[in-house]
């Protein structure tokens, strides 16, 4: 492929730049916000507003029709003015799950109600989504969830529990996949649902993390009502809904969204360089080993970007650049506490907040190990895993 732009992508270039060098918040020499700090100070105020900003402007997605915050727009498009938009501080962590995941969600499973009524003010950064997965015996294994959701006339009644939920105590919304056919197998008898999370019923406690920040939440649902209009897709065929979704997750993590963002490689060279070691042949070894899987990382996700442009969905290639990421995060985190020594625990814990983060970046969007077997099995071709309960009824799978 040719990185060079066309003259058509060139003109795009200089249009994204000029808009975002008169409407973008810029840098004020303090660091940018990260994610761990979206409920912090006005940061969802400003994040709205910029969102805002956005879509009036056809930027908010805008490969989609106007009414969407879109200007019909070519795949390229918006990857220019992504990687434009990365030049500005900009406060779009609260949007990341909303606008990365549950968006292209809706546009592909929803109905013209549910489009008509939540698609624009998502886009418009008015209403904030989480996504309601993970439950505490249902992570990597996330069809084997058990929060059930049993049908009462025109409405639903959820009860259970899920974990991880990213920016719910911001939340207006979320998509929620429950169990609504017991005696099925696991994929077969689940529901995926727009939930309220102020309806009455909707527990939500955050919890602490070692970086000192509350990204996520335990979300507990007790006899919580949810109207029949708000199913998503077709009752008992929510796992096709939640694929639409987690395949969109690993696109917007892949492309720089989700977790990681608190450090780069520059900044890791200038680390070296302030404190006079960019000499030392260990240390420049170790930058060079991380400048070149960074290297490696761009030229991954390009290809998935080409093939994206080509009309092709994500495929499982992408866990290899989602692997990729989460050592890079480990190495940059190492790297940047080993330089800056005892002032990157006392004297700036941003420095630390690079080490501190890390682990997530393994885990979020799929285990490094889940990874691995996709790569081992949809990309090598290697034999599958065992899979006892393949065949068997939910109800009947011992957990
Ligand atoms: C920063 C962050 C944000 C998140 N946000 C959300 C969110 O907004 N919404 C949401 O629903 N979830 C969210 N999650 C949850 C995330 O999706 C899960 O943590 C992840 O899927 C792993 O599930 P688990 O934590 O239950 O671990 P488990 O699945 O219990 O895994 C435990 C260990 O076993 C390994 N393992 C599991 N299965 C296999 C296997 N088949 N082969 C080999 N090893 C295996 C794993 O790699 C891991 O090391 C978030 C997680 C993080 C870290």
């Amino acid at each position: 492929m040719d990185f060079n732009d066309t003259p058509e992508e060139a003109a795009w270039r200089e249009e994204f730049r000029a808009w975002l060098e008169e409407n973008a918040p810029k840098f004020t020499g303090q660091p940018p916000e990260h994610d761990m700090e979206i409920g912090g100070g006005d940061y969802l105020a400003r994040a709205k507003r910029w969102q805002a900003t956005k879509f009036d402007a056809g930027f908010a997605r805008i490969t989609w029709e106007p009414e969407f915050g879109g200007r019909n727009g070519t795949t390229v498009e918006q990857i220019i003015f992504g990687q434009e938009e990365s030049r500005f501080p900009v406060p779009n962590e609260a949007f990341i799950i909303g606008l990365g995941m549950i968006a292209p969600t809706l546009r592909a499973v929803g109905n013209d109600a549910q489009k008509d009524r939540y698609l624009t003010k998502l886009l418009r950064g008015e209403e904030i989504w989480s996504q309601l997965f993970s439950e505490p015996g249902a992570g990597s294994d996330v069809a084997s969830l058990a929060t059930t959701a049993t049908r009462d006339g025109d409405e639903w009644i959820n009860n259970g529990q899920k974990v991880w939920t990213s920016g719910a105590q911001f939340s207006d919304y979320g998509e929620i996949v429950c169990r609504t056919n017991p005696e099925a197998e696991k994929h077969k008898g689940i529901t995926a649902f727009i939930v309220d999370m102020k309806a009455p019923g909707v527990t939500i406690k955050p919890l602490k993390q070692m970086n000192g920040g509350a990204g996520f939440n335990e979300v507990f649902f007790d006899n919580v009502r949810v109207p029949h209009e708000n199913v998503l897709g077709d009752v008992n065929e929510g796992w096709t809904v939640a694929i639409t979704t987690l395949m969109n997750e690993r696109v917007a993590i892949g492309s720089g969204g989700g977790g990681g963002g608190r450090g780069t490689v520059q900044q890791v060279i200038a680390l070296a360089q302030q404190r006079g070691v960019n000499g030392d042949a260990r240390v420049r070894q170790q930058l060079a080993d991380l400048y070149t899987k960074t290297r490696i990382q761009k030229f991954l996700s390009m290809r998935t970007l080409t093939a994206a442009t080509k009309g092709k969905v994500p495929g499982p290639e992408g866990s290899i650049g989602k692997l990729l990421g989460g050592r890079i995060m480990t190495q940059l985190g190492d790297l940047t506490v080993s330089l800056a020594g005892a002032d990157a625990v006392a004297g700036n814990t941003r420095l630390a907040q690079t080490m501190l983060a890390a682990p997530a970046g393994h885990i979020a969007g799929g285990s490094d190990e889940v990874m691995k077997n996709i790569i081992g099995e949809r990309v090598l071709g290697l034999p599958g895993e065992p899979r006892p309960d393949k065949g068997v009824a939910w109800r009947e799978v011992p957990r």
